[in-house]
């Protein structure tokens, strides 16, 4: 049985909540952060990330509620195989979508990963092109299904390819959105293209979709800052209430986020969701990092005084700024 699972049942039969399960875990074993030196703001992540993962585990994916109870608690050593034998602590982040500390990640990874493009479009334009910006929005049925999500992607595919049928040289990025605390299925796509009517936009996106609502404007913002604009969707969870983060994590369940078509999936490679985050070089001295076996509380390795990998980066381009 998955510890987890063992975890509920035990709440379950002693009439103590899954986070107090999990508090008491805590006072037993000493890889976990220890109670008496839980915050306020400790307690409240934990109440909520234990809500979340209940929600999930009783729509069966247990793994994914161990991922996000545990997100940034435990971590590994990476060491990297130069001359210096640079060691440095990554922590495991559980990487949900719906996570307030993995959204942010995976909005600086998407960023990065997507704006090659733009650079491409800026030394490479095409005469009329211009990014706009397209609204697709579906009828609210006041709940989120994996399946809902799917056709909805789907619509959004045909009817982008209906519009540019026998253009060449576009491109579009789009990326899910719900309404704050609410299940208003909607998209913000960011295309690179000649001019669109309007009308076309709507007859189409009505005759694929059945949905009504379509807009369209030409993007007031330039090159870098229009997929910024965009993907800031990403970087917060559209709800501050558990419940709800527990049910998009399970509606988008096995779907993507985000999509591409044409030029922006030629630069994408693939995986415009950017689910794959493993550094494999050392950010000191570029040789190959290697995992090391085991994994420990983030406290403990702290203790050892290992530095976040994360951190150096940012280390750097601090010290660069110093010396200019
Ligand atoms: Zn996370
Ligand atoms: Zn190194």
């Amino acid at each position: 049985m998955n510890v987890l699972e063992g975890f509920e049942s035990e709440a379950q039969a002693w009439g103590i909540s899954l986070a107090d399960r999990y508090d008491l875990e805590t006072l037993c074993r000493p890889s976990l952060k220890p109670l008496e030196k839980f915050t306020a703001e400790d307690h409240a992540d934990f109440e909520f990330r234990s809500h979340v993962a209940e929600v999930l585990m009783f729509a069966g994916l247990t793994g994914k509620a161990a991922r996000y109870l545990d997100c940034a608690r435990k971590g590994v050593v990476l060491r990297c195989q130069g001359h210096e034998q640079h060691e440095f602590l990554s922590p495991m982040y559980c990487d949900l979508r719906f996570c307030p500390r993995c959204a942010p990640r995976r909005f600086a990874r998407l960023y990065a990963k997507h704006s090659a493009v733009l650079g491409h479009i800026h030394r490479h334009p095409i005469r009329g092109f211009r990014l706009r910006g397209i609204t697709l929005t579906s009828r609210n049925t006041g709940e989120l299904t994996t399946e809902q999500i799917k056709k909805f992607n789907k619509d959004v595919k045909k009817t982008l390819h209906l519009l540019m049928k026998g253009v060449k040289g576009w491109g579009a990025i789009w990326v899910n959105e719900v309404g704050f605390n609410n299940t208003n299925l909607h998209t913000h796509v960011l295309m690179y293209s000649p001019y669109v009517e309007k009308e076309k936009l709507k007859a189409i996106w009505q005759k694929v979709s059945g949905h009504v609502v379509a807009g369209i404007r030409q993007s007031q913002l330039i090159g870098p800052k229009a997929l910024l604009y965009m993907l800031k969707y990403v970087s917060k969870p559209p709800s501050d209430d558990p419940e709800m983060v527990g049910r998009l994590e399970v509606a988008f369940h096995g779907t993507r986020r985000v999509h591409a078509l044409g030029l922006f999936y030629d630069f994408a490679g693939g995986d415009e969701d950017n689910l794959q985050s493993e550094w494999k070089n050392c950010p000191l001295c570029g040789a190959a990092l290697v995992r090391e076996k085991g994994i420990c509380s983030v406290q403990e390795l702290r203790a050892r005084a290992l530095r976040f990998i994360s951190g150096v980066r940012t280390e750097r381009r601090k010290n660069k700024c110093v010396n200019v």
